[in-house]
């Protein structure tokens, strides 16, 4: 386990700087393990377009949790809810776009294209839950699964 990638998720928890309003993309897209939840499904707690039906009693790594936007490193208007499609970061150099399989919104367009074409120009990669992947200069499919499956594991010891 790299004790510093720890060091960053928890220094991150506390930076959300943006507020949620009635945003549930990641209690979609995100696994839940006191629930069983596995990515990609709705939390059976979150209510459309109003948050969760828990939310005082929501489990720690919910209420740990804030996406790119919410911390405040994603443009404003990258609003999960309202783009369509949630930030997060894997790690320093490689940007994952979520998309919720079950929304009808019409994610992939100029403005999420620029945004990842910007980050891609920042040696930044980027990949999706839906397949695509953009590699910035010096990556390779291999480097950019292996750290996104390295981190899927270090969080699983988080959790
Ligand atoms: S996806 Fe981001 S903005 Fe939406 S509820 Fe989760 S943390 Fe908040
Ligand atoms: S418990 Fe609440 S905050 Fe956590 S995933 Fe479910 S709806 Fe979202």
């Amino acid at each position: 386990m790299a004790l510093d990638t720890i060091l960053v998720k928890e220094i991150t928890i506390n930076s959300d700087t943006r507020d949620c309003g009635g945003c549930t993309v990641c209690c979609t897209v995100s696994r839940v393990p006191e629930f069983n939840k596995l990515e990609n499904q709705d939390c059976v707690h979150q209510i459309e377009g109003k948050g969760c039906g828990i939310h005082t009693k929501r489990p720690m790594v919910c209420k740990k949790y804030f996406c790119e936007w919410a911390k405040g490193n994603a443009p404003e208007d990258f609003k999960p809810d309202k783009v369509g499609v949630m930030l997060e970061r894997v790690t320093d150099d490689i940007m994952s776009f979520l998309i919720p399989p079950n929304r009808k919104t019409n994610w992939y367009n100029q403005k999420t294209e620029d945004y990842a074409q910007l980050l891609k120009s920042q040696g930044i990669s980027v990949v999706t839950n839906t397949g695509k992947v953009l590699l910035a200069e010096g990556h390779d499919t291999e480097y950019v699964w292996e750290q996104i499956e390295k981190q899927a594991r270090i969080n699983r010891i988080i959790d």
